[in-house]
């Protein structure tokens, strides 16, 4: 193995000038590697090596710009049995000792094959483009390496997701004593949310006996379209397998008031404690947002836990026309927020906010060699006495660039615009007679089938999912399926402000004729079996 290819940039000594900023591209003067520099050490990114990091990096950077630029479909239809021996074709142990070797082969077995979510017919699932700011955020944060858990290894780090959490639950209103802290998604938001939910209702059981009498009689509730993630929470937390009940919606999919009034009650006849109400300000279905106001009522009068997860209806936090969507937010014990869906940030963004920052210390343990209790006292500010996780990433810092580059309106602006096109979109497919569309959502996602109609009428179900299979295929365009009341259905998730109409008419277009021909094909077959 050779020394590295790259300069050896120099390094100030600590007591002479600051090192001076070349001006425009850098061009750093070869220097000495270190005495008994190996290539392997060639590798790790420090004072020495930032020529390398440079040009690798930027060698990286224009890698996905040439492939974003040329990207004309938002995938290529590739099958997993196209790709899979590809990768395992690879043989880890033997490197290719050479940065651009390696990016060419990702080309192959990533870069030329991704589902671009920047392309303006990805219309699938709750990805959204991002913006560059973030990216920068992102490069910045991978470098540096911070980690959040404690304030010996992040410093500014941990005030900055601080500053971003205080500015997130002031925007949602949750009052002065509010606090929380960033996570990896919004599965972790809202497990975290019901762990809290739980301890605080385990607090009516004195005795370790109490409460593991009252463990199997907690319940939590949420509307029939709120996220799985409830569902998986109750279990990781040990509650019983029939914990969660989920309460009928309206015919816009928001959660029903009474009902839910009427299960608080049921649970309380049966002897059963609701630990947690889980309203959902944009289901990731239907983008509807349950009547939060109301819950906040029902909530308050019972005495019960509010979470509100929020992880698609965040954006309109920042929406400078439809924020009163959001009406009643500011009355959660606990709201969940996805940056990354919602705010155009990458993944993974998240967070979750509690409205009284003492609820907390149900994610405090203390270990000796990290955050031993004495720290507390002593006001040093370590955040993963407020985590699940330990090692955690800085990912506010992109959060961070893009308010202090772009700023809260024009995130709002850009979220504003999918949420107008997906109004638009509604329209379009509901004057269409070859569909059927579902709700109107106040969010960004349509959700419709293909209707057949003569002798093919009985095949809706098989013609969509053929139609978003051959859709995918193709990879002229990427659309999501789900099922409502047992029927096959498909969805458009709208988060890109450079999707136009014209893009929706098409993918309408492409959708009706995939369709079209299933149903042509199985009628004609059929007639053909009968015939013959
Ligand atoms: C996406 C989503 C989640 C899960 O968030 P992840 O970031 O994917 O873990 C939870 N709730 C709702 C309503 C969502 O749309």
């Amino acid at each position: 193995m050779s020394l590295p290819a790259y300069p050896v940039e120099a390094v100030p000594s600590p007591s002479g000038p600051p090192a001076p900023t070349p001006p425009g591209p850098a061009t750093p003067a070869p220097v000495e590697a270190r005495p008994g520099s190996t290539a392997a050490r060639g590798h790790l990114f420090n004072g020495g090596t930032t020529a390398r990091y440079r040009a690798v990096l930027a060698d990286g950077v224009g890698r996905v710009a040439r492939r974003a630029a040329g990207v004309e479909r938002p995938f290529t239809g590739i099958t997993p049995a196209e790709l899979a021996p590809r990768v395992s074709g690879i043989d880890l142990d033997r490197p290719l000792d050479d940065t651009t070797a390696a990016l060419d082969e990702l080309d192959e077995v990533y870069l030329r094959d991704a589902v671009w979510f920047h392309h303006p017919r990805y219309l699938a699932h709750l990805n959204c483009p991002v913006v560059i700011p973030a990216l920068l955020g992102e490069a910045v944060l991978t470098a540096v390496n911070s980690s959040l858990d404690t304030w010996d290894q992040s410093v500014g780090a941990t005030l900055i997701e601080r500053r971003l959490v205080d500015w997130t639950a002031e925007r949602i209103g949750l009052g002065p004593a509010a606090d929380g802290v960033f996570t990896s998604g919004g599965s972790q938001s809202n497990l975290q949310a019901m762990l809290l939910a739980r301890e605080e209702a385990s607090q009516a059981a004195p005795s370790p006996q109490a409460r593991a009498e009252l463990l199997p009689r907690l319940r939590v509730l949420t509307s029939t379209a709120g996220h799985f993630s409830v569902q998986k929470s109750a279990k990781l937390l040990g509650l019983s397998p029939d914990a969660v009940r989920t309460i009928p919606t309206d015919a816009q999919r928001r959660m029903i008031p009474a009902a839910l009034r009427r299960e608080i009650e049921r649970c309380r006849r049966d002897g059963q404690m609701v630990m947690a109400v889980v309203a959902t300000a944009g289901t990731t279905d239907f983008g509807s947002i349950d009547p939060l106001d109301e819950i906040a009522g029902i909530c308050a009068a019972a005495g019960v836990w509010l979470h509100v997860d929020a992880a698609y209806g965040c954006g309109l936090l920042t929406s400078p026309t439809r924020r009163h969507l959001l009406d009643g937010i500011e009355r959660a014990d606990s709201v969940t927020v996805d940056y990354h869906k919602s705010f155009f940030q990458p993944v993974s963004s998240s967070a979750l906010l509690v409205r009284d920052r003492r609820v907390l210390r149900h994610a405090t343990y203390h270990a000796d060699y990290l955050n031993p209790a004495r720290m507390v006292e002593q006001r040093i500010p370590n955040q993963v006495d407020k985590s699940l996780q330990t090692t955690r990433r800085f990912d506010a810092l992109k959060l961070w660039l893009t308010l202090r580059v772009m700023g809260p309106d024009q995130l709002g602006e850009l979220f504003d615009e999918v949420v107008e096109r997906a109004a638009g979109a509604w329209e379009l497919i509901s004057e269409d007679p070859r569909f059927e569309v579902v709700t109107k959502s106040p969010l960004s996602t349509v959700v419709f089938r293909y209707l057949p109609t003569g002798p093919g009428r009985g095949l809706a179900d098989g013609a969509n999912l053929y139609a978003r299979e051959a859709l995918a295929a193709s990879g002229a365009a990427l659309v999501a399926s789900t099922t409502v009341d047992g029927r096959h259905f498909l969805k458009f998730t709208l988060l890109n402000p450079e999707t136009t109409l014209d893009d929706v008419g098409h993918v309408v277009q492409l959708i009706a004729e995939h369709a079209g021909r299933y149903v042509h094909e199985r009628t004609t077959a059929d007639l053909a079996c009968r015939v013959g």
